[in-house]
């Protein structure tokens, strides 16, 4: 397959190249894949305006026919999803079946939304005063500014931007600037599926200048994020200026718990692909695994046994299940909580070699303790760092001893405990005896500094609405 990249700008329905450029690079080779154009003051300013103007009648369009675009865009990527998926590969370096897997989970929440347009009812509501009636309606919140991540390039975009769309909104976006020809080339496939002029508008150039911009511009007014908490919460305190409706999904410190009486195969088999999918850069992976003392040695050998078969290497080969890891400095942070723990008391019990290139090889340690950092901060790599506990209310204590919310996993057979530790667990998102938790269909996101706002499922569309009553005498 021959490959076409998008490297301009994206701006009113039209590509726009500017003098200044910066490179992409495949994390697995450091090669450079190509240029993209970089968004100067001017063509911030363009995106914004025309993101202004297209919302003045998109505002109006019918459900129909935002459905219609939106499925239009639905089919177009499914058709291109193995240009798509190999896009994801070249510049974010994971495995090319979970590129396309990707490609598959982002296209459904653009199918998704698309259905969800026809939902937005509103209510008419008893009124408490004699002849009045009082009708609720949601319109679309205005402009959307939306921020993303490289660690899913693809599926980031679509679920901030077809639900925005599905709800009448307009957007500028600003994919991240190591992984931003997935989203010129979803830009491509907007054109082809007839979306008007200016209703999405994609630019990559200097991040704080752009957020800068988004946040604190009056015509925007609803800023969408994925990212670290450290900016989600700087985006945040720039847009109290303007008082912009807020949506954040960001880091987490997911607990993943094994209790005595659980199917152990299960749960390695939900750990392997909880914490090593993406090499470990996902903000739902497994942070810290909990393990009941009394199975601690036999789950340590079976993950062990697992983790061994894993291949490292460069992800566009089909048979590599772990990629690199994104820069340098990603690598830098994983071997780093791997010396900490080390360090503190913990044992190497499997891999934690520093490999050529970006890549460290998947990682077990044992006998972790409390004080390491892994247990405090996202390692956002392929280490599992594993912690004996005794009994429930220690783990549930433990689990939940982090400023963190996003997500968290337990297995057991027991179901009273599995009641009891869905209502303990302080997490957006719990996986009950299950390492994959999201799709298109469920409210994605978080607590505490994990976030504010949901991403689909029947709620995902409200953060880009905005509810208003008319109270009607006759
Ligand atoms: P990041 O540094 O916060 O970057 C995310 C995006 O923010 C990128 O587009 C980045 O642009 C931009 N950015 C950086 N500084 C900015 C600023 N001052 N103002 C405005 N925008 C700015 O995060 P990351 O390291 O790329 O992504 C990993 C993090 O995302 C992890 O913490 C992970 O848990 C989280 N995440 C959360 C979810 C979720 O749904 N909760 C999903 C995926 C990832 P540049 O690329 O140009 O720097």
């Amino acid at each position: 397959m021959s490959d076409k990249f998008y490297t301009d700008l994206y701006i009113n329905s039209k590509w726009i190249k500017t003098s200044k450029s910066f490179e992409v690079k495949n994390p697995a080779t450091g090669e450079e894949i190509t240029k993209v154009s970089f968004a100067g003051p001017n063509e911030i300013e363009l995106a914004i305006q025309s993101a202004s103007d297209a919302f003045k009648k998109w505002k109006y369009t019918t459900a129909k026919v935002r459905c219609e675009k939106l499925m239009n865009w639905f089919r177009l990527i499914m058709e291109h999803k193995d240009q798509l998926a190999r896009i994801v590969t070249l510049e974010c370096g994971k495995p090319i079946k979970e590129a396309l897997g990707e490609v598959i989970y982002g296209a459904s929440f653009v199918e998704w939304s698309a259905e969800q347009a026809k939902r937005i009812d509103g209510s008419i509501i008893n009124s408490p005063l004699a002849n009045t009636e009082i009708n609720v309606s949601f319109e679309p919140a205005g402009v959307v500014g939306a921020i993303t991540p490289w660690n899913f390039p693809m599926a980031m975009i679509t679920r901030k931007i077809a639900p925005a769309i599905a709800a009448g909104c307009s957007v500028v976006l600003k994919p991240a600037e190591l992984t931003p020809l997935t989203a010129l080339y979803l830009a491509h496939l907007s054109e082809l599926a007839g979306f008007p002029e200016g209703l999405i508008n994609i630019i990559v150039g200097d991040a704080a200048e752009i957020g800068n911009r988004l946040t604190t511009d009056p015509r925007i007014r609803k800023i969408t994020f994925t990212g670290s908490t450290k900016v989600g919460k700087l985006l945040l305190t720039q847009s109290a200026e303007t008082l912009k409706k807020v949506s954040l999904e960001l880091g987490g410190n997911a607990p993943f718990i094994v209790f005595a009486d659980a199917n152990i195969d299960e749960a390695v088999a939900g750990l392997i692909i909880c914490k090593y999918r993406n090499a470990g850069q996902t903000c739902v992976c497994a942070n810290r695994v909990y393990v009941e003392e009394s199975i601690y040695d036999e789950f340590a050998a079976k993950l062990k046994t697992a983790v061994a078969n894993l291949k490292v290497g460069n992800g566009i080969n089909e048979d590599i299940n772990i990629g690199p890891l994104i820069n340098a400095a990603g690598k830098q942070k994983a071997l780093n909580h791997i010396k900490d723990a080390v360090s503190k008391g913990a044992t190497l019990y499997f891999g934690g070699k520093d490999m050529e290139g970006q890549f460290v090889e998947p990682t077990i340690l044992t006998n972790v303790t409390d004080d390491a950092i892994v247990s405090k901060e996202e390692t956002f790599g392929p280490v599992a760092p594993l912690f004996s506990f005794k009994t429930e209310d220690e783990v549930i204590r433990r689990a939940n001893d982090t400023n963190f919310g996003l997500a968290a996993y337990f297995f057991t057979t027991d179901y009273k405990r599995i009641q009891r530790l869905k209502s303990a667990i302080e997490s957006g998102m719990i996986g009950v005896n299950s390492g994959v938790i999201s799709v298109e269909n469920a409210p994605f996101g978080g607590v505490k500094e994990s976030g504010t706002g949901r991403e689909g499922g029947q709620l995902g569309i409200y953060d880009f609405v905005e509810a208003k009553y008319t109270m009607n005498k006759f």
